[in-house]
């Protein structure tokens, strides 16, 4: 009989640490869940509240269109609340990029004494370009001539800014020159190879260099061209941007920058080197270079084919 309440208080001793263990072991439980996805979800967390912000959007407006719809009912202009409420859809606005292909027939030709002209294998580069970008969904192409003619509009041979004004009168997001390579030294020239230059305005630096990475990935994969790299060439004499910077050496890109928008020009190769004379001889390979230019650009900014 003793024993029993000597049991009694052990068992309930037993009982309240067995308890405490428990809880114990659930507040660690849940420290650890803690830990292990708080790592994970700091780009998840984020996404989830974008999930619910979207998500309240869409809820908000479903409720306007309900209260639409029940006013159209009275109404009876079911119609109006139709296009209303497609309206309220929120549409990704394409992205508008201008290609641009060097020199022309009459204004700025280039046509040394190679065997090929720049302007000629510029505008077919950039017509296989075109057409390949125009198979992504969300990019609407604008060419600054589409043959031998000279949108400068005879402004000489130095003066590109027709082209780049072109570009700011549709608004573009990002203007393309597609060019052609020579030393100067006559053939055979040892440089060989593509090459980019971007703009040193720092706006728009960093996102260019991707661009040019991602145009030289595909170029130098595709088509048998040396990675000559992305390049910024600066011209003290042409004055600073307003964020300081010396301007761009080049008008084709400085004047991009003058208007709000970016400017890269791509070199393809260099016509008076054997190697790359030989490849630009030869239609298919300026057919590949214009793919893959707008694959680098489609990669760029995340394009899916069009089904
Ligand atoms: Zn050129």
């Amino acid at each position: 009989m003793e024993k029993k309440p000597k049991n009694g208080i052990r068992n309930i001793l037993l009982g309240v640490i067995g308890v405490l263990l428990l809880v114990l072991g659930i507040v660690i439980g849940l420290i650890i869940a803690g830990i292990l996805s708080d790592r994970p979800l700091i780009g998840g967390a984020q996404e989830s509240q974008e999930h619910v912000q979207i998500t309240g959007e869409t809820l908000e407006e479903s409720f306007e269109s309900e209260t639409d719809k029940m006013t159209d009912r009275q109404d009876d202009t079911g119609e109006t609340v139709a296009q209303e409420t497609r309206e309220s859809v929120p549409e990704t606005e394409p992205i508008r990029i201008v290609l641009d292909p060097g020199h022309d027939d009459y204004c700025s030709r280039n046509h040394p004494d190679l065997g090929v002209n720049e302007q000629d294998l510029n505008l077919k580069i950039a017509l296989a370009c075109r057409d390949e970008l125009e198979t992504y969904e969300g990019v609407e192409v604008f060419m600054t001539r589409e043959d031998g003619s000279c949108p400068d509009n005879g402004q000489g041979s130095d003066d590109v800014t027709g082209r780049t004004a072109y570009a700011g009168s549709v608004d573009a997001d990002l203007f393309v020159s597609l060019h052609n390579n020579a030393t100067g030294l006559g053939y055979p020239s040892e440089a060989n190879g593509a090459e980019v230059y971007i703009t040193v305005y720092s706006k728009f630096t960093d996102e260019s260099r991707k661009l040019g990475e991602s145009i030289l990935s595909e170029l130098t994969t595709q088509v048998d061209l040396a990675n000559r790299g992305v390049l910024t060439r600066v011209k003290a004499d042409k004055g600073y941007y307003d964020d300081g910077n010396t301007k761009d050496w080049y008008y084709l890109i400085s004047t991009c920058i003058d208007q709000g928008f970016p400017g890269i020009i791509i070199e393809h190769s260099f016509m008076d080197n054997p190697h790359d004379n030989a490849l630009l001889k030869d239609d298919s390979q300026l057919q590949a270079m214009g793919v893959a230019d707008a694959a680098g650009i489609a990669h760029y900014f995340g394009l899916e084919k069009k089904e």
